[in-house]
C-alpha cells in the first residue's frame, strides 16, 4: 500500500504540474497527461445539489450554493496533502501565491471571480477557475478524502443542466450548457457523478440522460440520488437506490445535504454530517442500508474506485509520460532549447540569431529569396527613364540659349566662347539631375527597409524573442537611415563634381566659332547674335548634359552597392552592439 500511496503521490504532482502548465486537455497536438489522469465531475439539473455533494466529499464548506444558477463557471479543484505545517489553506491558480486560510473568502472569491468573466448576469463562462485545497498531513480533522488511500485528487464543479432561459440570459444559455459540461464528462477520464433530486423522477434526469449517452457502460458513472429529506412522506427511493428503476455499474448512494434553510443557519459541516448518518440509521426505509448511504461514504466509493482506475491505468501513463518526454523533446528541437543562463552562452544565443537573420537578409539581397531584383529595377529602369524625362528640350531652347547667355554676358562682349553662359547653362541643367538621384536613393532605402522587416519576420528562430526582434528591427531600420543620408550627400556630391568639372581645358576644347568667324571684329559682333551660335552652345551644353547624364547611370548604383556592403558591416556592428548592451 506505501508503494502505491507514493504512486499517487506522483500521479497528484503530474496532474498539479499539469494545471500550473496549462494542460487541460482538448485542443493540444501533444498527448496530453490530463486525459490519462482521473478527475471527478458532478452532472446534473440545476439546483439538484451538485455543489452540496462536491462540498461534502471534501469535507469543507467554500462552494458557492442555492438555488437559480450559481454556478456558472466550471471549477476544478484539487486536493493535496502536505507534509509541512498544520493549517489547511486554499490557493486559485489566478491568484498565485495568495493562501486563504478563511474558506468563507474562498467563496466569496469563486463568486467575485465568476462575475469578473461573466458580468453580474446570469451569463456562463467555459473558462475554468482552477482551485487547489493544501490540507496537511498531521492535522486531526482531515477531508475524507484524506483518510482514503487515493489523496489529492481533480473534482470538477459545473454549472447545472437546464431547459429554458431564464430572464437575462442568451436564448443560447441551455445549449452553451450542454456542451461545456459534455466537453468535461465525454473525457474517458472523467468520473461522472451523476446528480438526481430524489423528489424528481428518475426518468427525467438529465444527468443520467447524459451519462448514459457519454457513458453507455456505466464504467465511470455513479448515481447519486440527494434530497432524500425532502421527498413526500410515505414515499420512499427504495427502487432506486436498490438498483431496481435504473440499473447502474456501480451502486446508487443516497445523499442528504443541507437545506437551504441550514445554509441560511451557517450549519456547518461536522453538524451536517452528524445528521444525514442519524437521517439513514433512524430511518425506517433507509436502515438497512444505513452503512452504504451518506457523503463519507460516497468519498470511500470513489477513492476505492479511482485507485482502481490508477493502478489500471498505470502502464498507459507511464508510457505517456514517456512518449511525452520524446514529443516534447522534437517539439522541443522545433521551436528551439532553453537558453542559457549564463551570460556568454546567451551573447552566443543572440550572436547565432544575429546570423541567421543577417543569412535571410543576404539571400534576399543577392538572390535565393526574393525582392533584391527590385534593387537592380531601380538602376535599371526607373533611374535611366527619369533621366531621359528631364525638361532639357525647354532648357537648352533657342529662346531660353539666348537669354541665359545675354544676361550672363551683359555689356562684355565675348571674344571666344560665353563663358558665364555655358557656366549657368550647365549648372542650371545638372540641377535637374538632382531629383532623380535622390528618389532613386530613396527608393532603394525602401526596398531595403522591407527586405529587414521580411527577414526579420522570416527569421524562425527569432520567433520566440519578440524584444530581440524589436531591437534588431530597430538597429537595422536607424542604420538604414544613417545610410539614406549618406547616399543622399554622396550621390549630390558626384552632381556637383561634374558642375565644377568645368576647367579651362574644357573651354579650349570647345569649337571655336570666332575662327571660324574669320577674326574680324565686326564680323563677330554681327555673329554673336545669330541663331546659329546660340544653337551651337545648345549643342554644346547637351552633348556635355548627355555625357554627365551617362556617367551618374553607372556611378549611381556603384555608389549605392558600396553602400550596401557598408550597411552589412555597419548592420552587423549594431547587433554585436545590441547583443553587449543586453
Ligand atoms: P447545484 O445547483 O446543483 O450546485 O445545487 P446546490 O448545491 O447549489 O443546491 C441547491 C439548493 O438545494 C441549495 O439551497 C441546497 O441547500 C439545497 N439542497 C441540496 N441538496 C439538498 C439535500 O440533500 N436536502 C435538502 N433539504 N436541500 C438540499
Ligand atoms: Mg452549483
Amino acid at each position: 500500500m506505501a508503494t502505491m500511496e507514493s504512486l499517487i503521490g506522483l500521479v497528484n504532482r503530474i496532474q498539479r504540474a499539469c494545471t500550473v502548465l496549462g494542460d487541460h486537455g482538448g485542443d493540444s497536438a501533444l498527448p496530453t497527461l490530463w486525459e490519462a489522469l482521473p478527475s471527478v465531475a458532478v452532472v446534473g439539473g440545476q439546483s439538484s445539489g451538485k455543489s452540496s455533494v462536491l462540498e461534502s466529499i471534501v469535507g469543507r464548506d467554500f462552494l458557492p450554493r442555492g438555488s437559480g444558477i450559481v454556478t456558472r463557471r466550471p471549477l476544478v479543484l484539487q486536493l493535496h496533502k502536505t507534509e509541512q505545517g498544520l493549517e489547511e489553506y486554499a490557493e486559485f491558480l489566478h491568484l498565485p501565491k495568495k493562501k486563504f486560510t478563511d474558506f468563507a473568502m474562498v467563496r466569496k472569491e469563486i463568486q467575485e471571480e465568476t462575475d469578473r468573466m461573466t458580468g453580474r448576469s446570469k451569463q456562463i463562462s467555459p473558462i475554468p477557475i482552477h482551485l487547489s485545497i493544501y490540507s496537511p498531513n498531521g492535522k486531526v480533522d482531515v477531508l475524507p478524502f484524506y483518510q482514503a488511500p487515493v489523496v489529492n485528487l481533480t473534482l470538477i464543479d459545473l454549472p447545472g443542466l437546464t431547459k429554458v432561459a431564464v430572464e437575462g440570459q442568451p436564448e443560447s444559455i441551455v445549449q452553451d450548457i450542454e456542451i461545456m459540461v459534455r466537453s468535461y464528462v465525454e473525457k474517458p477520464n472523467c468520473v461522472i457523478l451523476a446528480i438526481t433530486p430524489a423528489n424528481q423522477d428518475i426518468a427525467t434526469s438529465d444527468a443520467i440522460k447524459l451519462a448514459r449517452e457519454v457513458d453507455p457502460t456505466g464504467d465511470r458513472t455513479f448515481g447519486v440520488l440527494t434530497k432524500l429529506d425532502l421527498m413526500d412522506k410515505g414515499t420512499n427511493a427504495l427502487d432506486v437506490l436498490e438498483g431496481r428503476a435504473y440499473r447502474l455499474q456501480h451502486p446508487w448512494v443516497g445523499i442528504v445535504n443541507r437545506s437551504q434553510s441550514d445554509i441560511n443557519k451557517n450549519v456547518d459541516m461536522i453538524a451536517a454530517r452528524r445528521r444525514e448518518r442519524e437521517f439513514f440509521a433512524n430511518s425506517p426505509d433507509y436502515g438497512h442500508l444505513a452503512s452504504k448511504m451518506g457523503s463519507e461514504y460516497l468519498a470511500k466509493l470513489l477513492s476505492k474506485h479511482l485507485e482502481a482506475v490508477i493502478k489500471a491505468r498505470l502502464p498507459g501513463i507511464l508510457s505517456l509520460i514517456n512518449k511525452s518526454i520524446d514529443e516534447i523533446e522534437t517539439e522541443l528541437d522545433y521551436l528551439g532549447r532553453p537558453v542559457a543562463i549564463d551570460a556568454g552562452a546567451q551573447l552566443y544565443t543572440i550572436l547565432e540569431l544575429c546570423r541567421a537573420f543577417e543569412r535571410i537578409f543576404k539571400e534576399h539581397l543577392d538572390g535565393g529569396r526574393p525582392g533584391g531584383d527590385r534593387i537592380y529595377g531601380v538602376f535599371d529602369h526607373q533611374l535611366p527613364s527619369a533621366l531621359r524625362k528631364l525638361p532639357f528640350d525647354r532648357h537648352l531652347s533657342l529662346q531660353n540659349i539666348r537669354k541665359v547667355v545675354s544676361e550672363a554676358d551683359g555689356y562684355q562682349p565675348h571674344l571666344v566662347a560665353p563663358e558665364q553662359g555655358y557656366r549657368r547653362l550647365i549648372d542650371s541643367a545638372l540641377n535637374y539631375f538632382r531629383g532623380p538621384a535622390e528618389a532613386s536613393v530613396d527608393a532603394v532605402h525602401f526596398i531595403l527597409k522591407e527586405l529587414v522587416r521580411r527577414s526579420i519576420a522570416e527569421t524562425q528562430e527569432l520567433k520566440r524573442f519578440p524584444t530581440l526582434q524589436g531591437e534588431l528591427a530597430a538597429a537595422a531600420n536607424e542604420a538604414l537611415e544613417r545610410f539614406r543620408e549618406d547616399g543622399k550627400k554622396t550621390t549630390m556630391r558626384l552632381v556637383d563634381m561634374e558642375s565644377s568639372y568645368l576647367t579651362v581645358d574644357f573651354f579650349r576644347k570647345l569649337p571655336q566659332e570666332v575662327e571660324k568667324g574669320g577674326n574680324q571684329a565686326a564680323a563677330s559682333s554681327g555673329d554673336r547674335y545669330s541663331e546659329g551660335h546660340f544653337r551651337r552652345i545648345g549643342l554644346n551644353v547637351s552633348s556635355y548634359v548627355g555625357m554627365v547624364s551617362e556617367t551618374l547611370k553607372n556611378t549611381i548604383p556603384k555608389l549605392q552597392y558600396a553602400k550596401r556592403l557598408e550597411l552589412y558591416k555597419s548592420a552587423r556592428d549594431e547587433i554585436d552592439s545590441v547583443s553587449w548592451s543586453r
